[in-house]
């Protein structure tokens, strides 16, 4: 048994983890299903590190110095169980497994609770950054039990990225916390592309811009708070010209999002929560109407906005406020997952440090950005911090945004530019720092016609209206 740490299931993202491991010094074991693929690891890349190539599970979990850690990277679900099954009976207490794949948060805490009852540690780490990532530094948030992490913890954080010297690894917290801050992390990933495509949209329709010139706007905001890893990407994919064609790339591109699923889980999730994550589910349901071919063609044609061409003078200044907005509708969609995180945390028990999670996410993973840096320091000040918008600083961007982020959702809607997206923040905005609400009626609703009882604002209780006799309110209980 001379190896650190077991890889199995040596697929894109399994063999790039493995070789990270073992560029930085830790002897790995590697398995996979199909004993061809381990071959080739080693036969390519086995000078990078010591690797110690395993055909069957038995000479894997042999390879293995105790407590035995074995990282099981293969597709999440039925998959990752047969995985499971396969190696528990070859373990012994103590042994850690962990689940590096794109585990829905619920199963890891159904594997966790499994196999604590058998005294294994079991692991859910979400792991972000992709291909790339994974070889020179991804984004790692474990879940699983604090012991497990006093092992674990030098190794992922020896891998992960380094921001300012700091590791973009942390103890999320106990048995699905990792997996589930993955899973917001890409939640809040579909949101950010979101406003990012709603800004183009507009700066493209509204303000006349070519994409190549939205391009260079982009790589100004880049310079800014806005800059981050998407926005940079997205002006070299907004400058970048079709070989075939000589257009635009992104005018030859079909215009039907696709969706491997981790946006629809943080929406499901937060629908299970009552997390309002308005920004983020408009986002998934923006790819989802993208691809509804036969429901936009039944809607095209009807009336829009009309869209009178601005000068350029008047483009530039509306290039501005689009700034403002999408960088304040990038602030509620953070809020938003952050108090998704909050939410779970308090309902799964979990003790999750919320500045870390903005630590680890400003490198590797794919919503890295400095303004992470900003969150991070909000939590830091105050960890008890019931949302961004409580911080003075957060604050007073959101104020001084106030006119330009409605203007740019008004422009949006006179012109009949969709912006569900921007919209659903502005609304959020305005529903959480409202006086009172409309939901006052709802429960005048609720109580008609189901008896369904309300508060009210100047007495303690439950009351009920007999509404088929108007009679006065009275306490039910
Ligand atoms: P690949 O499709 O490249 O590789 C899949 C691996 O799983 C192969 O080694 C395959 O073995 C193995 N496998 C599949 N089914 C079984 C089974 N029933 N029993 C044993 N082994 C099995 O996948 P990726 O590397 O892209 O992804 C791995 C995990 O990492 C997934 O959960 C994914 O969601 C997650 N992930 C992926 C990211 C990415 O950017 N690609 C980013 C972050 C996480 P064989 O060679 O025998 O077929």
């Amino acid at each position: 048994a001379s190896a650190a740490i077991g890889v199995t299931g040596l697929g894109v993202m399994g063999r790039n983890l493995a070789r990270n491991f073992a560029r930085h010094g830790y002897p790995v074991a590697v398995h996979n299903r199909t004993p061809a693929r381990t071959r080739a690891l080693i036969e390519e890349y086995g000078s990078e590190g010591d690797f110690v190539g395993a055909e069957t599970a038995a000479e894997f979990v042999a390879a293995l110095e105790r407590p035995r850690r074995l990282m099981i990277m293969v597709q999440a679900g039925a998959a990752t169980d047969a995985v499971i099954d396969e190696f528990v009976p070859l373990l012994e207490p103590g042994d850690i497994v962990i689940d590096g794949g794109n585990a829905h948060f619920a199963d890891t805490r159904r594997r966790e609770a499994a196999l604590r009852e058998k005294g294994l540690h079991f692991v859910g780490v979400g792991v972000s950054g992709g291909e790339e990532g994974a070889l020179h530094g991804p984004s790692i948030m474990p879940g699983g039990s604090a012991e497990s992490y006093a092992v674990l913890g030098p190794m992922f954080e020896d891998i992960s990225a380094k921001v300012g010297g700091e590791p973009c690894a942390t103890h999320v917290g106990a048995d699905g916390a990792g997996h589930f801050v993955k899973m917001v992390h890409n939640g809040i990933e579909y949101a950010d592309m979101q406003l990012i495509a709603e800004a183009y949209d507009l700066l493209r329709q509204v303000g006349g811009y070519a994409p190549a010139e939205i391009a260079d706007v982009f790589r100004e905001w880049n310079g800014g708070r806005l800059g981050s890893y998407l926005i940079e990407i997205t002006a070299d994919v907004l400058a970048h010209v079709d070989a075939a064609t000589g257009a635009p790339f992104v005018d030859v591109v079909a215009d039907a999002a696709g969706q491997k699923g981790t946006g629809r889980w943080t929406v499901q999730t937060a629908l299970d929560l009552a997390s309002p994550v308005t920004a983020i589910a408009q986002a998934t349901f923006a790819r989802a109407a993208s691809g509804r071919r036969e429901l936009r063609a039944a809607y095209a044609g009807l009336p829009g906005g009309t869209t009178p061409p601005l000068s350029a003078t008047e483009a530039d200044r509306f290039a501005s406020r689009v700034e403002h907005a999408l960088y304040a509708s990038k602030v509620i969609a953070y809020d938003q997952g952050w108090t998704m995180i909050q939410d779970a945390a308090a309902e799964y028990g979990w003790k999750i440090d919320l500045g870390a999670v903005a630590r680890i996410w400003r490198g590797g993973c794919i919503i890295r950005a400095s303004f992470l840096d900003r969150i991070r320091a909000a939590y830091r000040a105050d960890p008890d911090l019931v949302s961004l918008l409580a911080e003075e600083e957060f604050a007073r961007e959101i104020a001084d945004a106030q006119v330009p982020w409605r203007e740019t959702v008004a422009s949006a809607a006179r012109r009949g530019i969709p912006v569900p997206a921007f919209s659903a923040a502005l609304s959020h905005y305005d529903t959480l720092r409202a006086d009172r609400l409309p939901a006052a009626l709802l429960q005048g609703q609720r109580d008609y016609f189901g008896a369904h009882t309300y508060g009210r604002t100047d007495r303690e209780g439950a009351f009920h209206t007999h509404w088929a006799t108007e009679g006065r309110p009275e306490t039910q209980g």
